[in-house]
């Protein structure tokens, strides 16, 4: 396939002629004193008195710390209600329903598949190999001409490892849709964040996510890095006031302790090793995967058993052994040192049973 890239013929015809919602606080920017244009109660709530105006409805302050941090420009950054809204969002603008496609390659993060499920676009679905890898072979035979996104988790979830960069390249380079990165564990990862390479590949989407290395997901933040032309694009469609006052002033306050929040990667994946250690010491542990992000999958014996007497215990994990090539593992994420030594111990007592 040679690559023709041009976004037009991919976004939906009734996006493209879409007049987008224009909200009061869009219309009028700049200093006044006096606000009375869109029916905000000037009041004031009760409880605290400066929410009750609508917030920013392209969160530039926010944006603006945010492309410090990651060395990119606002104009190039769309920021949704959680990597949730982020995926529907790009579903909702490329594909047309019953007509075009995503493809997905399992096992991998479900939330693609759903809201491709909700808005009512197909999915094909390209396994991963048993090494955990991208199959070109078969995403080549996959893609047809109604293929609009494909979707990558690197760092995958729940296999933990990161997909070979080369072959994610090759897909940039001969993929004339959209290519999604999802990078929510890119923090915990030695590897090289795609967001450098955004102006080299002008179909190329990368998602990250306040949620996991963050540590803020309940704030319902995340991010889409892109070409001006697709945030463009995006920013037509989404909800004027998708991120709330609150979500803007503590991710704003996060963005202040980024060597905290580097600390506390570092301790994750200083804790990750160690219970990848404890864990090979437990005799009915098959294998432990390598992984890149903030959680290890596991295979054992039994480990739907094992998942029951887990949770009789009180430790919650997550039970992968109904998917596809993740049979009898568990998905484990690290956790505090002493919920891991305490996990690792109902471990050895469950061998001694
Ligand atoms: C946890 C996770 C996210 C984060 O989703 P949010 O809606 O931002 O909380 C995104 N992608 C993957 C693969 C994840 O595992």
């Amino acid at each position: 396939m040679k690559m023709s890239f041009e976004l037009n013929n991919l976004v939906r015809e009734n996006i493209k002629v879409l007049k987008p919602y224009s909200s009061a606080r869009s219309e009028f920017s700049g200093v006044a004193n006096i606000f009375l244009d869109a029916n905000e109660n000037s009041f004031g709530s009760p409880l605290t008195k400066w929410y009750n105006r609508y917030p920013d409805p392209l969160q530039w302050e926010l944006k603006k710390k945010i492309g410090s941090v990651k060395k990119i420009d606002a104009e190039n950054m769309l920021l949704g209600n959680g990597s949730d809204e982020c995926i529907d969002l790009l579903i909702r603008t490329f594909c047309n329903p019953q007509r075009d496609n995503i493809i997905i390659c399992p096992p991998t993060y479900g939330m693609y598949e759903v809201y491709a499920h909700i808005n009512d676009v197909p999915v094909k679905e390209v396994p991963l190999t048993t090494a955990y890898q991208l199959n070109l072979e078969a995403l080549e035979e996959a893609v047809d001409a109604n293929t609009k996104l494909i979707f990558f988790c690197s760092p995958n979830n729940p296999t933990g490892n990161s997909l070979d960069r080369e072959a994610i390249e090759m897909v940039l380079n001969n993929f004339d849709g959209l290519v999604v990165v999802d990078e929510a564990y890119i923090n915990y990862s030695r590897q090289r964040s795609f967001v450098a390479d955004l102006k080299e590949y002008p179909n190329l989407v990368v998602m990250q996510t306040f949620s996991k290395a963050w540590g803020l997901a309940a704030l319902r933040l995340g991010m889409i890095f892109a070409s001006t032309e697709i945030v463009d694009v995006l920013n037509k469609i989404k909800p004027p006031y998708n991120i709330n006052q609150a979500t803007q002033e503590l991710a704003l306050k996060a963005l202040d302790h980024l060597e905290d929040v580097n600390a506390m990667i570092k301790e994750t994946v200083k804790e990750r090793e160690i219970l990848v250690k404890d864990l090979t010491a437990v005799s009915f542990v098959q294998k432990i995967y390598p992984s890149d992000a903030n959680f290890v999958l596991v295979k054992m014996d039994n480990a739907t058993a094992v998942y029951t007497y887990l949770k009789e215990q009180g430790i919650i994990v997550r039970n992968r052994s109904n998917v596809l090539l993740c049979e009898d593992s568990l998905r484990i994420t690290v956790g505090t040192p002493e919920q891991n030594e305490q996990l690792v111990e109902a471990l050895k007592n469950y061998q001694r049973k």
